[in-house]
C-alpha cells in the first residue's frame, strides 16, 4: 500500500494463514486490477500480535467444551493495528467484518454497498471462532457465505473479496452484460449459447440467431422469469413484489382464475426438473 496513490477500494485481512492472500485473487481479472492498484489488500498475522514466548492465539473455552477460541487481546491488538495502518496511509476505516457462520448471509446488495465503500476489515475466525467480547467492543459484523460451516474464515473473506473486486471501476470489461447477470435485477440468469449453433444434435434456440435485439430481449427475460420461478421460489416472491403491477383487464383477470394453473417443467440445474 502506497500513500501517493488511493485506490478504489482497500481491505485489510486479519488471518492466521496470511499466505492464503491473494492466492486465487491474484489471477485473472483480480490480479491484473490488483497490479493495476485498482484495489489493495494489505494481510495482517494474527499471530504476531500475540505477547507470551509460545506465540498462543487461542485457549480453551470457558465452561468447558470441545476446541479452542481465539483470544480477545490478541485480535484486539491486530484490530488496532489495522485501523492504524489505514489512517496511515491515508484511508478512512469503515467497516469490520468477522466471516461468521452466525451472520447475515451475504448476498449481492451487501457485495455492492462494500463495494461503493472505500476500506473494509476482514477479520478470518479458526477453531471454535473468536471470544464474543471482540465482537462486542469493535462491532464487528458477522457475515455468512451460507449456511455450513468451513473450517476457517480464509475461503469466505476469497469469495467476498472476489465478489467485491469484479464490480469496481474498470475491472470487469463490459459494464452492461454485469447489469444482466445473476442477483442484478433481482432475477437469475437466462440460459447462454455460443458456437456451433448444432452440437451433439442440439440446436441453439432460433430466436438467438435471429439478429433481432428486442425479441433476443424479451426471450431472455422470459427466459429468466421461468428459471428464478421454478428454483428459487424465495426470489421469485420478491421480484414478483418489487414490480409494478402488470395492467390486466378485468375480464380476462376473472377467467384467468377460474383456470387451472398451468405446470411447465423447469429445470433445477441439477439435472432434474421443478414443476413450476
Ligand atoms: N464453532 C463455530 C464454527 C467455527 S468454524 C460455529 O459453530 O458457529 C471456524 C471459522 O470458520 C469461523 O470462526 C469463521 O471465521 C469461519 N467460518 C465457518 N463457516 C463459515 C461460513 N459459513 N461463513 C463464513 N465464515 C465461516
Amino acid at each position: 500500500m502506497t500513500e501517493s496513490h488511493v485506490p478504489f477500494w482497500h481491505v485489510t485481512v486479519l488471518t492466521l494463514f496470511p499466505e492464503m492472500f491473494p492466492g486465487p485473487l491474484g489471477f485473472s481479472l483480480a490480479g491484473k486490477a490488483l497490479e493495476k492498484g485498482t484495489w489493495t489488500l494489505e494481510k495482517l498475522d494474527i499471530r504476531s500480535f500475540t505477547r507470551d514466548k509460545h506465540r498462543s492465539v487461542d485457549d480453551t473455552p470457558f465452561g468447558g467444551g470441545p476446541g479452542m477460541v481465539m483470544r480477545p487481546d490478541v485480535l484486539d491488538a491486530a484490530i488496532r493495528d489495522a485501523k492504524a495502518r489505514q489512517e496511515a496511509a491515508g484511508l478512512k476505516p469503515g467497516r469490520i467484518v468477522y466471516l461468521s457462520p452466525r451472520g447475515r448471509v451475504l448476498d449481492q446488495a451487501l457485495v455492492r454497498e462494500i463495494a461503493s465503500e472505500g476500506t473494509l476489515t476482514l477479520l478470518c475466525g479458526r477453531y471454535e471462532g473468536i471470544d464474543e467480547r471482540v465482537i462486542e467492543e469493535h462491532r464487528l459484523e458477522e457475515v455468512s457465505l451460507g449456511d455450513f460451516v468451513l473450517s476457517g474464515g480464509e475461503p469466505a473473506a476469497l469469495c467476498l473479496i472476489d465478489a467485491v473486486v469484479r464490480l469496481l471501476p474498470g475491472v470487469m470489461g463490459n459494464v452492461e452484460t454485469a447489469g444482466e447477470e445473476s442477483f442484478e435485477r433481482g432475477l437469475l440468469e437466462y440460459p447462454h449459447y455460443t458456437r456451433p449453433p448444432v452440437w451433439n444434435g442440439r440446436a441453439v434456440p432460433e430466436i438467438l440467431l435471429s439478429g433481432h435485439h428486442e425479441k433476443v430481449r424479451a426471450w431472455r427475460l422470459e427466459q429468466a422469469e421461468k428459471i428464478t420461478q421454478g428454483r428459487r421460489p424465495d426470489l421469485w416472491s420478491d421480484y414478483l413484489a418489487s414490480r409494478p403491477a402488470p395492467k390486466v383487464k378485468k375480464r380476462r383477470a376473472r377467467r384467468a382464475s377460474a383456470e387451472p394453473t398451468k405446470t411447465t417443467a423447469i429445470p433445477d440445474g441439477n439435472g432434474g426438473s421443478i414443476e413450476g
